[in-house]
């Protein structure tokens, strides 16, 4: 069969959330058996979003393939259980780097180089390639930004023309709109989608469903209303209610029959039903805990959850699991010192210390390790957590005063040093060591436990590494090296086997935790916090 595609298209306003909208219609067509993938199109210029500052836009996902995108494609992974890759994410600033390269290779024959042909023909090329490939049936593509925007404009002009080329049994345009409450009225406004649409329509792009997300129920009326006004069949106004959970949105998405509209505009068979068994089975547990925990995230971005987004997935599916309910707080770093540590951890049954750049908040961070480690308060630590787990050990246990990270200070004694591959480097966008790495876990640790097996594969995002020099050292007063990558010996995984749970990891387990399966590290350390309580 012809490799099928779904446009999904944003109005009004953005947080609209289309990402998860493009994540619970994929995981209903995965369950009735399609081969799906979903990418995203972002129109900012920066060639990836892996040289943004988290505060601009959340947390930066990487896949394994080493690529640094936009956060929606973690929620694609949660919810589908499939990696994605460089391809899954495309920005105006990579699509101009190749029109550019292009233009100064000379492969526009001396044409003059415009946004229509050459950049949308490379938005579309771009479009294809994974449908091209062969392994997928149905590629669901979602527009970053919303209709109207000028940076938009490419993009919808491109799924204009590539509809005209796949042809209307081939594509589908979702557009995600906003149907707002006017209190005073007492009523549900449908103007602000119909504008939007008019929007798409200038572009020349009639929308084939328009999915309304509201805070109440969408009338007969209102949904006749929206048809008429908006040139949608009725069956294809799909109400989007608020949710109290992300991971409810695949169900209230089924019940609306969103996939059975999108399979019937693309005259693919709906005979048998999505098999959503295992997600309810989630959802269950998630919504029905018998425990509880409470756990601090302390780290230095806690103004904007989004800059923790896998971590606080992670932690949603790893509490399902155990059916405990972990109550999350970020806790910032900066405001933490050995003085008042003790007040600002009481009530925290255990703690995570961040990944993060900079030395804002560091010597928070220690001294609350510091204090975990004395304390046998159950520590996990990412990246830059597990190096602040590594200082404060140097620091205070093998005596090493001045021991620091390279990253923060020139010191004599750099226990987390830059990695030697990285010492010439002076380029900042994707060239961090990125992706994923083999890692060699030793028998009986923690780790191993966790997993189950001693190869494991994770994800890096990271310029620093533990100075192999003081491992001895390390090694002789208790902190263990227990995960080594096998290719080139740089230390993965850290532990205090004399304690209930104290594991640093240099990378970043959270990426790859799925509603599927939920990361065993983070399995495990709900265990071990729930079981020390
Ligand atoms: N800043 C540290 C490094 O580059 C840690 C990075 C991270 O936490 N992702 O090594």
């Amino acid at each position: 069969m012809d490799t099928k595609y779904v446009f999904v298209t944003g109005g009004v306003t953005s947080s609209l959330g289309k990402g998860i909208i493009s994540a619970s219609l994929a995981k209903l067509l995965q369950k009735r058996g399609y081969r799906v993938t979903i990418q995203k199109f972002d129109p900012y210029l920066n060639v990836d979003p892996g040289t943004m500052n988290p505060y601009e836009h959340g947390e930066c996902y990487v896949t394994d393939d080493g690529a640094e995108t936009d956060l929606d494609l973690g929620h694609y992974e949660r919810f589908l259980n499939v990696p994605t890759s460089q391809a899954n994410n495309v920005t105006t600033g990579r699509v101009y780097q190749t029109v550019i390269n292009n233009e100064r290779e000379g492969k526009y024959l001396g044409k003059t180089v415009q946004i229509i042909p050459h950049v949308t023909d490379e938005i579309q090329r771009r479009m294809k390639i994974l449908g091209d490939s062969g392994d997928y049936d149905i590629v669901i593509t979602e527009l970053g930004g919303t209709v109207g925007d000028i940076e938009s404009l490419p993009y919808v002009e491109s799924v204009r023309q590539l509809k005209r080329k796949l042809g209307s049994d081939d594509s589908v345009v979702i557009h995600l709109t906003l149907v707002p409450y006017l209190a005073a009225a007492g009523e549900l406004k449908t103007k602000p989608t119909q504008h939007s649409v008019q929007k798409l329509l200038e572009a020349g792009v009639q929308p084939d469903i328009l999915v309304c997300r509201t805070e109440h129920k969408l009338s007969k009326e209102v949904r006749n209303k929206i048809s008429l006004f908006c040139n949608v069949n009725q069956n294809a106004v799909i109400e989007s209610i608020d949710a109290s959970t992300i991971y409810e949105v695949p169900l209230l998405m089924e019940k609306e029959k969103l996939d059975k509209v999108v399979l019937a505009k693309l005259r693919l068979p709906s005979n048998s039903e999505a098999d959503l068994d295992t997600w309810k089975d989630f959802l269950f547990k998630l919504k029905h805990p018998k425990d509880e925990i409470s756990i601090g995230l302390v780290g230095k971005y806690v103004e904007l959850p989004d800059a923790y987004k896998s971590i606080i997935e992670a932690f949603i599916h790893a509490g399902a699991i155990n059916e405990c309910k972990v109550h999350l707080k970020l806790i910032a770093s900066e405001n933490i010192n050995e003085d008042n540590v003790i007040e600002k951890l009481k009530g925290f049954d255990g703690i995570l210390v961040a990944p993060g750049f900079g030395d804002r908040g560091i010597e928070g961070k220690i001294s609350t390790i510091k204090y975990l480690r004395e304390n046998k308060i159950p520590f996990f630590g990412i990246c830059l957590g597990m190096q602040c787990a590594v200082i404060e050990y140097a620091r205070n246990v093998l005596g090493i005063e001045d021991a620091h990270s390279a990253e923060m200070k020139d010191t004599k004694n750099p226990v987390i040093d830059l990695m030697e591959n990285q010492k010439d480097i002076s380029q900042k966008g994707g060239t961090m060591r990125l992706g994923a790495y083999k890692c060699k876990l030793e028998k009986g640790s923690k780790s191993y436990t966790a997993y189950g097996k001693q190869i494991i594969s994770e994800r890096h995002r990271h310029r620093y590494e533990f100075n192999s020099k003081y491992l001895k050292k390390f090694e002789k007063k208790g902190m263990k090296a227990v995960g080594i990558n096998p290719d080139n010996d740089l230390v993965e995984v850290i532990e205090i086997p004399d304690h209930p749970w104290f594991v640093g990891v240099q990378y970043h387990p959270e990426l790859k935790s799925t509603v599927d399966a939920p990361h065993p590290l983070f399995v495990r350390f709900v265990k071990a916090v729930l079981e020390n309580k």
